[in-house]
């Protein structure tokens, strides 16, 4: 069942993080990805990526990545209904997956929520961050991101 996302309050560690990777910097780093789509774009060209690339498909090796926080508003590209998902999925089932084409970003797969009416190509949608499900063993809680029309 899926949440409203809460503060950040809780630990985020994960098993087999190095002291380094427990940093003040990457704490914060993997706060703020939680709750906002952090890609980033080629300085030379533009060309805007999520997830994060480490070189431009473009410019190769003369890019220089910037880090760039994208809105999360678009509009549906491609979707397709899931009538028979994997077991994580399983109570949600019948729900809807697609591409959406950020306003001001590249293509961004993810769940699309239907509110009322089905979401459709060309349906405007934004970004709304959840609390997906909590792993039982280990205690841990995932956060994932799911599109609404708006
Ligand atoms: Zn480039």
């Amino acid at each position: 069942m899926w949440v409203e996302a809460e503060p950040p309050q809780w630990s985020i560690y994960t098993r087999g993080q190095t002291d380094m990777e427990r940093s003040s910097s990457s704490l914060w780093r993997k706060i703020r990805s939680r709750y906002n789509l952090v890609g980033n774009a080629c300085e030379n060209c533009n060309t805007p990526y999520f997830p994060q690339r480490i070189v431009c498909r473009k410019c190769g090796r003369k890019s220089r990545m910037v880090e760039k926080i994208y809105s999360g508003n678009g509009e549906v590209y491609s979707i397709t209904k899931i009538r028979t998902p994997p077991d994580t999925f399983r109570d949600e089932a019948p729900y809807y997956i697609g591409i959406v084409k950020l306003d001001d970003g590249p293509k961004v797969e993810g769940h699309i929520i239907e509110n009322g009416t089905e979401p459709k190509i060309g349906t405007r949608v934004r970004i709304r961050f959840r609390r997906m499900y909590v792993d039982g063993d280990e205690g841990l809680i995932y956060y994932h991101y799911k599109f609404e029309p708006v």
